[in-house]
């Protein structure tokens, strides 16, 4: 059993570097990574409560990224995973790190305003204090919820926060081009992120895919936790076209994903061999 995707408080998960190894060590994993948000502080904390554990704990990370379209506009999101498998990244990719945290919070500031104006009364510090250095808007949902603003957490997103509701302020997000770029650079192979997400076409996830391995994309996430059987089969044999990786992992958040457990995901422990072999 492995999960490749999860997430501490260093980003928008609940559970503190130290608990989630510890977590996975109690579950019986044999390896974990750590793919938090735009930062790689969980990741630092969790190596030596991973050593102590006798856990394999890879370094990851995931960078929101948008893919342009042909005909122009603002194109995709599209959540991008990078593993480095020889331990960290280059120094020059954490500094990449800091400027895209830096523009968090920008956009963090934007966002409080905008909220003040539909008469949501949310401080930058409130949000920081659960958030951190990576602050985002699951962490501005969470305390919407706390004040009453909301019911719950999707409530948050449907009326407030998500790209088509009321409060939404856009962010400079890197192109995918870049985040490939930036990750294959430091040393890692980029996966694309729950692809299932992306569309319910199969047509069009076919062109998206295709579209980037044109810009260098080698793997992709076949199994997560927002795949059903259908999808992981239909993912895997993308891969198997295009001769991509495939990795795979629950995208646990503690108590800001309620029900999704880690090592939830049957991920096949030949992914992480296969990465590793990539690497040599
Ligand atoms: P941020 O990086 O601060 O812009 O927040 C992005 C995160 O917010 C994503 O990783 C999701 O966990 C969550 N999120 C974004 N849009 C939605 C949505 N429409 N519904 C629920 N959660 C969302
Ligand atoms: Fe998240
Ligand atoms: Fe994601
Ligand atoms: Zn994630």
């Amino acid at each position: 059993m492995i999960d490749l995707h999860t997430h501490t408080d260093a980003s928008d998960g609940t559970y503190t570097p130290e608990e989630l190894v510890n977590a996975a060590r109690d579950i019986g994993l044999e390896a974990l990574a750590i793919s938090d948000h735009d930062t790689l502080a969980g990741y630092d904390r969790a190596v030596p409560a991973a050593a102590a554990a006798g856990l394999d704990l890879v370094c990851g990370i995931e960078i929101s990224t948008r893919l342009r379209h042909a005909r122009g506009g603002r194109g995709k999101s599209v959540h991008l995973l990078g593993y480095f498998l020889n331990g960290g990244p280059t120094p020059e990719f954490r500094a990449w790190l800091e400027e895209l945290q830096r523009g968090r919070r920008d956009r963090n500031r934007r966002l409080v305003e905008r909220l003040r104006s539909f008469g949501v009364n949310i401080s930058l510090e409130e949000v920081e204090q659960l958030g951190r250095s990576v602050a985002g808007r699951p962490h501005f949902a969470r305390i919407m919820v706390a004040k009453g603003y909301v019911s719950r957490l999707q409530e948050a997103f449907d009326l407030f926060l998500g790209e088509a509701a009321k409060a939404y302020v856009r962010r400079d997000e890197p192109s995918l081009e870049e985040g490939v770029r930036r990750i294959r650079d430091a040393g890692g192979t980029p996966s694309l992120a729950h692809p299932g997400r992306l569309s319910n076409d199969h047509a069009t996830l076919e062109r998206l895919v295709a579209q980037m391995v044109g810009f260098g994309l080698p793997a992709l996430e076949a199994y997560h936790s927002d795949h059903n059987s259908s999808d992981v089969a239909f993912f895997q044999d993308l891969a198997r076209q295009h001769g991509l990786l495939v990795t795979g992992g629950t995208d646990f958040h503690g108590g800001n994903k309620p029900g999704l457990e880690l090592g939830s995901v049957n991920v096949p422990r030949a992914c992480l061999d296969s990465l590793r072999e990539a690497h040599r």
